[in-house]
């Protein structure tokens, strides 16, 4: 992909911008650490991210750390805490996140000017801060604005020694005594997930999965995971079929550092039983044609997630120009104004009801995935999320307070 190419999506002005931004950081080499190559969002959006930062003449990198099964464990007991579930970690468990991590974090290859360490499992990582003169930077992705008061001042401990933190929301933002840096993640419009397919790949992919094209069709993308409450869509799913023809379809990976997927597939799969208008399907991380085609077949797109850090399948959704029903949880907010942008809602009862409505009123579903289309092109493209960076590279290392981009 080429800069020039996403001119005629936001403009040519925007281009200029970035590519007069970036002259600045000629040569800055921009190290991103986190803890999965594949699968979730945070490397959905690095894998776009970083091509675009070289065309810019930015030496972004990215190093994956590695940990074991154990160690992934307790990251995601951390995860599910900060992101306010109650979680029981015990003294060990802390013990172990840092031990088991030691050797490994003290022989990685530390490169960068910059060095953009996400979310927590590499944040101890800052220990090697007094090594070398650089800027260390933590990007979190998690929505911690309730988060379990344990685990938080554990990793808070370690978050206060960067220079700067970046949060996807200003609701997210901690009392820190560093400078916070507010920025959404973002879409790439020109990506295989999220490019204007045609009516024949979207058929394919729809036909491959024994989906009925000429029914209405209700998706929810997601890893198989509790935060996301597959288990709430297919009652919400019941609910509405009772009374109206649809078909539900639940598509899902995992992602390398979450180890709850099985059996949360078990569960999903026991409660939907044999039920011919559910479709549940394991897709394999990576497979970003049949994503797309699964989004753009559908016709109402639903994420009920209990917790959320940003939900990029929402913007993914809302960017194909889909009604989509959701759960007013951490970032979603931002993207779905309520029967404006799409429709937010706060259980299964809420959900079955939101999914009613549209199925009725194809009309309204219509006007509300136009209109989610455009919020998504003025705030949540990659355009816009690079030169987010660009201007807190530039301004890393200045003192200050809360900074809106
Ligand atoms: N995704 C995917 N395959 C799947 C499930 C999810 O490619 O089976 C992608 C999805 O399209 C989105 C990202 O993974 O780009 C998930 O990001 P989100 O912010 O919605 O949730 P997270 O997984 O980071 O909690």
């Amino acid at each position: 992909m080429k800069m020039n190419d996403y001119a005629p999506i936001v403009g040519q002005s925007r281009i200029e911008e970035l590519r007069h931004l970036a002259t600045r950081l000629s040569g800055t080499v921009v190290q991103n650490i986190n803890s999965t190559a594949t699968g979730g969002g945070v490397a959905e959006i690095l894998q776009r991210l970083i091509p675009l930062l070289h065309q810019l003449g930015v030496d972004a990198r990215w190093s994956v750390i590695q940990g074991d099964d154990e160690f992934y464990a307790i990251t995601k007991k951390f995860h599910n805490a900060l992101h306010g579930n109650e979680e029981d970690v015990s003294e060990e468990e802390f013990g172990y996140f840092l031990s088991s991590q030691e050797q490994r974090f003290a022989e990685m290859e530390l490169l960068g000017d910059i060095i953009l360490v996400h979310d927590p499992q590499p944040v101890a990582l800052i220990r090697r801060k007094e090594e070398k003169p650089r800027r260390w930077l933590w990007r979190c992705h998690i929505d911690v604005s309730n988060p379990d008061s344990r685990v938080w001042s554990f990793i808070r401990d370690f978050v206060i020694q960067y220079e700067a933190a970046v949060f996807s929301a200003p609701s997210f933002a901690r009392q820190l005594p560093i400078p916070q840096y507010l920025m959404a993640p973002s879409i790439d419009p020109l990506s295989e997930k999220n490019r204007e397919l045609p009516a024949a790949d979207v058929e394919m992919v729809l036909s491959k999965y024994g989906i009925d094209p000429e029914r209405p069709i209700i998706t929810q993308i997601s890893r198989f995971d509790r935060l996301k409450d597959p288990v709430g869509v297919i009652q919400a799913f019941e609910m509405v079929r009772k009374s109206m023809d649809c078909q539900l379809v639940l598509a899902g990976g995992g992602a390398s550092d979450d180890p709850e997927a099985e059996d949360v597939l078990g569960e999903v799969r026991q409660r939907a039983a044999d039920h011919r208008d559910i479709h549940i399907l394991t897709i394999p991380t990576g497979s970003d044609l049949e994503i797309n085609a699964l989004q753009q077949g559908s016709t109402i797109v639903i994420q009920k997630s209990l917790r959320e850090g940003f939900g990029l399948t929402v913007t993914e959704a809302l960017w194909k120009a889909k009604p989509v029903v959701a759960t007013a949880v951490g970032g979603i907010p931002l993207q779905i104004r309520n029967r404006f942008t799409g429709l937010l809602v706060h259980g299964v009862d809420g959900a079955a009801f939101a999914l009613k409505q549209l199925l009725a009123n194809p009309d309204y579903g219509r006007w509300l995935g136009q209109n989610g289309r455009e919020h998504v092109r003025h705030n949540f493209l990659i355009t816009r999320h690079l030169k987010d960076y660009l201007l807190v590279f530039l301004a890393i290392g200045r003192t200050g307070d809360i900074i809106h981009l």
